[in-house]
């Protein structure tokens, strides 16, 4: 049988960026068996993309096994596009509730005003079956139903083909035992050495402490029910709808450690939308772990292990190393006093040149000054001098001036004279 995940979520659907490895679509398992019988576990919200899948294979008939009523195990039922193809045909098994049968439950769910279509709209050929732990058979498949620990009850499956076996048991709370349901040793008797065991593993234990008898199991007592029935491989399902990838793959590690603390061969998976198993004679083998965007999301989380195991490394070594580095640290500030009592005595000594320099600036400052004093004093002298002999220059100007005077003078008289004497010769 060929088993895949359309929607591992629990109690509603979610989306988010925070949900993109492990998918937030409600519960829905699809088997295909050996004989071509195609059956579907719950009609949770991923049933809606898993009867878009099945109507663009043209496989129009289909046999849907119901764990029980809760909303987020029936939601998408509506949604199951086969049900308005008129050559489809639907076979429906289900406990019955309360005395309501399997078809009325079923009709419940297009009741008005909670939806727009009418159950009398549905094109396909549906059949009802109620079922209770009488084993049955669909093709290849030989299907022996148990009854679950929840509120308002509910059933398990184990599915066995040509040797190999599966067991699907969801909203199941292994330790609190409701009314219909069972203890722990009977589900583990019922589990007993199967190839595959799907189980509810919503809570972790601190959760359960608050909702204990809300129908679910921890995924603690997932894997402690596994270990008991000495299961080949268990994969955990109905994830608390907060619960992010990286807290999934937190909880896969922790029950990793815990199946290896216990030298178990137990394999664990973290069930995801899209997720592929094939059971065989060789086996099972795990066809489709993950989707793109889930490849990405492991290569993130391998990237954040070695990012651990390197933080583990650096504590480890910080511990080793720790009092070298703290004989290093001592011996550092030792050096640090004594740089610092150094640097004190050379601040001194620059602080004592610094004095002398001023000194030494004031004393050429004030030779300096005398020297410009004395300069200033001979500059004064010469000017006296120079005063003086301009005051020489100018008396020596003024006499000859009035000897240039009296010469002309004498000089204008001889004249006079002389044509004087002229006009005299000039008479006679
Ligand atoms: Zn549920």
């Amino acid at each position: 049988m060929k088993i895949k995940c359309w929607g591992a979520r629990g109690s509603i659907a979610v989306s988010g960026k925070e949900f993109l490895k492990y998918g937030g679509d409600t519960t829905c398992i699809e088997i295909n068996s050996k004989s071509g019988d195609n059956v579907i576990i719950d009609a949770g919200t991923g049933i809606r993309g898993l009867g878009d899948f099945l109507m663009l294979k043209g496989k129009v008939s289909s046999n849907i096994l119901f764990t029980h009523w809760h909303w987020d195990h029936v939601l998408g039922f509506p949604f199951y596009k086969p049900l308005y193809h008129p050559d489809a045909q639907v076979s429906v098994f289900a406990p019955s509730f309360e005395g309501r049968s399997v078809k009325e439950l079923i009709a419940g769910l297009f009741s008005s005003p909670y939806f727009p279509m009418a159950f009398e709209n549905i094109e396909a050929e549906l059949t009802f079956h109620t079922l209770n732990t009488e084993p049955f058979w669909i093709g290849s498949l030989y299907i022996t139903p148990i009854a679950l620990s929840h509120p308002n009850g509910g059933v398990g499956y184990k599915f066995t083909e040509q040797g190999r076996s599966f067991v699907f048991l969801t909203d199941n709370e292994l330790t609190f035992k409701h009314p219909g349901g069972l203890n722990f040793q009977e589900y583990v008797a019922f589990c007993d050495k199967v190839d595959l065991l799907l189980h509810d593993g919503e809570y972790s234990k601190e959760d359960y402490q608050k909702v204990k008898g809300w129908g679910h199991s921890t995924y603690f007592d997932a894997l402690n029910l596994a270990l008991r029935s000495e299961v080949k491989k268990l994969g955990i399902v109905h994830h608390n709808q907060g619960r992010s990838d990286d807290e999934l793959d937190e909880i896969l590690d922790d029950c990793k450690n815990t199946v290896a603390k216990q030298n178990s061969a137990l394999d664990i998976y973290m069930m995801s939308k899209g997720m592929v198993l094939t059971m065989d004679e060789g086996g099972i083998t795990l066809d489709a772990p993950c989707s793109g965007i889930e490849k990405e999301s492991n290569e993130i989380r391998a990237l954040r292990q070695s990012k651990k195991a390197l933080e583990k490394t650096l504590q480890r070594f910080g511990v080793e190393k720790s009092h070298e580095i703290q004989k290093v640290l001592a011996q550092s500030g030792q050096e640090l006093a004594q740089l610092k009592s150094t640097i004190t005595v050379l601040r001194e000594e620059l602080e004592k040149m610094e004095t002398k320099k001023i000194r030494s600036v004031q004393e050429i400052k004030s030779s300096y000054n005398s020297e410009i004093s004395q300069l200033k004093e001979t500059i004064e002298v010469q000017r006296e001098k120079m005063t003086e002999n301009m005051i020489s220059y100018k008396e020596k100007l003024q006499i000859n001036r009035q000897n240039m005077f009296s010469e002309i003078t004498q000089l204008k008289e001889t004249i006079s004279v002389i044509r004087k004497k002229i006009e005299q010769t000039d008479g006679k």
